[in-house]
């Protein structure tokens, strides 16, 4: 039982983190691909202090060796979804459950784009979430489609299920090389219902299922946690990075504009003082 997860692997998640182990709190990191964040694409910065034309790698280097040195924890996945269970947070990282006293959303104004029909095929053969919903599937024909890695080994748990697993990249990424697995060569444009299938209608023709995966390095917000107050794209928050949610922070380019390091350390460091001094009251 950790006192605080932070779910994100960028500039506000580590500075929360760095200013939570300051504060004494038990503290894990998840993030999906700690270079899949906007500072890993950003070549040069010249607007950070005291660090001046740094590479974004280079700064989010600096500062994860900071959060590890101080005893943050680390670990690897998505997070796709958050539930509290009485004085409790389970957060689903991948197939693993973690738990916490507290959570910071920490994610980074990246959001996926959705194929036309899957968020209306979302529970009815489509699904985000291998261990969620893989029992379904059992001996039936599964399609996984993939923007990044964190599919290939959620189509080697499905492979264990399914009567046949055949995988999409979404996007350019290192493929399974697996026998249970056929890699289709189409890009994926949309998704169709058919019966109690799902049609995967791609550049070079379709074909149909009874599931499909879809995996991604992001979620939306609001399909993380439940209730979860939005402003437009944005987590509303207020000047502590409160969500209104009790013992729910966030902060970074997740929490609104200006989209920028230095606003997004500054309010990591707020939203890991609000959880400490909540936690010492919860
Ligand atoms: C090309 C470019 C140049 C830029 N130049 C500058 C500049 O010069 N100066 C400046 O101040 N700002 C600049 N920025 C903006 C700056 O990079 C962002 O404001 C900053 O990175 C925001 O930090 P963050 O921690 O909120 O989000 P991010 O850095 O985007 O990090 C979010 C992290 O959360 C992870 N994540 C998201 N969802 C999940 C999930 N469900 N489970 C696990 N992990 C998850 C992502 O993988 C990512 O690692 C630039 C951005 C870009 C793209």
């Amino acid at each position: 039982m950790y006192d605080l997860i932070i779910i994100g692997g960028g500039p506000a998640a580590l500075s929360c983190a760095i200013t939570a182990r300051k504060r004494a709190l038990e503290c894990l990191v998840v993030c999906a691909d700690e270079n899949s964040g906007w500072l890993a694409k950003a070549d040069r910065l010249d607007n950070y202090p005291g660090m001046p034309a740094v590479s974004g790698k280079e700064l989010l280097r600096v500062f994860r060796e900071q959060a590890a040195s101080l005893g943050a924890h680390f670990m690897s996945g998505v997070a796709r979804q958050v539930q509290r269970l009485g004085a409790s947070f389970m957060t689903l990282v991948g197939n693993d459950i973690v738990e916490s006293r507290a959570v910071v959303l920490a994610l980074g104004a990246a959001r996926p784009a959705l194929l036309p029909g899957e968020e209306e095929l979302l529970g009815k053969g489509v699904s985000w979430c291998g261990t969620c919903d893989g029992m379904f599937f059992r001996n039936k024909t599964v399609a996984v489609l993939s923007s990044w890695k964190g599919g290939v080994e959620e189509a080697g748990f499905l492979a264990g299920l399914a009567s046949s697993v055949d995988y999409y990249a979404l996007k350019p990424h290192d493929l399974p090389e697996d026998e249970r697995i056929t890699l289709r060569d189409g890009k994926p444009l949309s998704l169709e219902g058919r019966d109690k299938q799902i049609a995967v209608k791609t550049d070079g023709g379709e074909a149909v299922y009874d599931g499909v995966f879809i995996f991604r390095p992001a979620v939306a917000p609001d399909r993380i946690l439940h209730g979860l107050p939005l402003d437009g794209p944005f987590i509303r928050v207020d000047r502590r990075m409160a969500t209104g949610l009790p013992l729910v922070y966030a902060c970074g380019d997740c929490a609104g504009q200006p989209l920028q390091v230095a606003k997004a350390v500054g309010e990591g460091n707020v939203a890991a003082i609000s959880a400490a001094e909540d936690l010492a009251h919860a």
